[in-house]
């Protein structure tokens, strides 16, 4: 039996992240990417259960009290944290599993399981991030300035990362989120476990 890689995924608010792991989870099979609980308010567009588990302050807090998550942080005002269950059962299933989380989580993650293999997606230049943080149309300047601040505050924890995907052209960073994935798969203790037989008849 061979077991799941636990990817973290970390990037500033509009870098693209979501919708590359979007569109990673539709193409590749075998990769899961987590549901978090949060205390931020639902966004339009946005369902329970889908892209968040929308829960209140007491809520979270008795799930940090009974140990329910395996890390969370308080990320700009707002709670967040990942919850154990699930995560185990679909790894032990030999799923991938990507933790869509910031650098205090990530911290986190990688000191319980070391094995944690972590991405970090950037924004090709600041002009491309400014404008994609604006793009909501109605932000005052002081709204967009403090998101830049953020961005370049989550941006500063880069060398804490294995691997750095640039999201410039989408099918390009797609594709190099991929190309991660596959050779994680193909590390030797993984393929070793995968080709048991395989590795048995050749070796007679
Ligand atoms: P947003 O509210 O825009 O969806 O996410 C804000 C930030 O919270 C992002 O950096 C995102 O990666 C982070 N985040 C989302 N879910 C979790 C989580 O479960 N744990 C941690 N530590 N950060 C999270």
């Amino acid at each position: 039996m061979t077991t799941g890689t636990l990817f973290i995924v970390s990037a500033p608010s509009g870098a693209g992240k979501t919708s590359l792991l979007k569109a990673l989870v539709e193409t590749e099979e075998h990769v899961r990417v987590s549901v978090s609980h949060t205390t931020r308010p639902k966004r339009p567009g946005e369902t329970d259960g889908v892209d968040y588990h929308f829960v209140d302050k007491e809520v979270f807090s008795n799930m940090v009290e009974s140990g329910a998550f395996l890390e969370h942080a308080e990320v700009f005002g707002n709670f967040y944290g990942t919850s154990e269950a699930g995560i185990r059962d679909q790894l032990e299933q030999g799923d991938d599993v990507i933790l869509e989380i910031d650098w205090q989580g990530a911290q986190q993650v990688r000191a319980r399981f070391p094995a944690t293999v972590s991405i970090f997606i950037l924004p090709p230049t600041p002009e491309a991030l400014r404008q994609r943080l604006g793009s909501r149309g109605q932000d005052s300047d002081e709204v967009i300035q403090r998101r830049l601040g953020e961005a370049r505050e989550e941006m500063s924890h880069y060398p804490e990362y294995d691997y750095i995907v640039v999201n410039d052209l989408f099918d390009q960073a797609l594709g190099e989120l991929r190309a991660i994935i596959t050779a994680q798969r193909l590390r030797q203790p993984s393929q070793a476990a995968r080709l048991q037989e395989r590795l048995r008849s050749l070796l007679g």
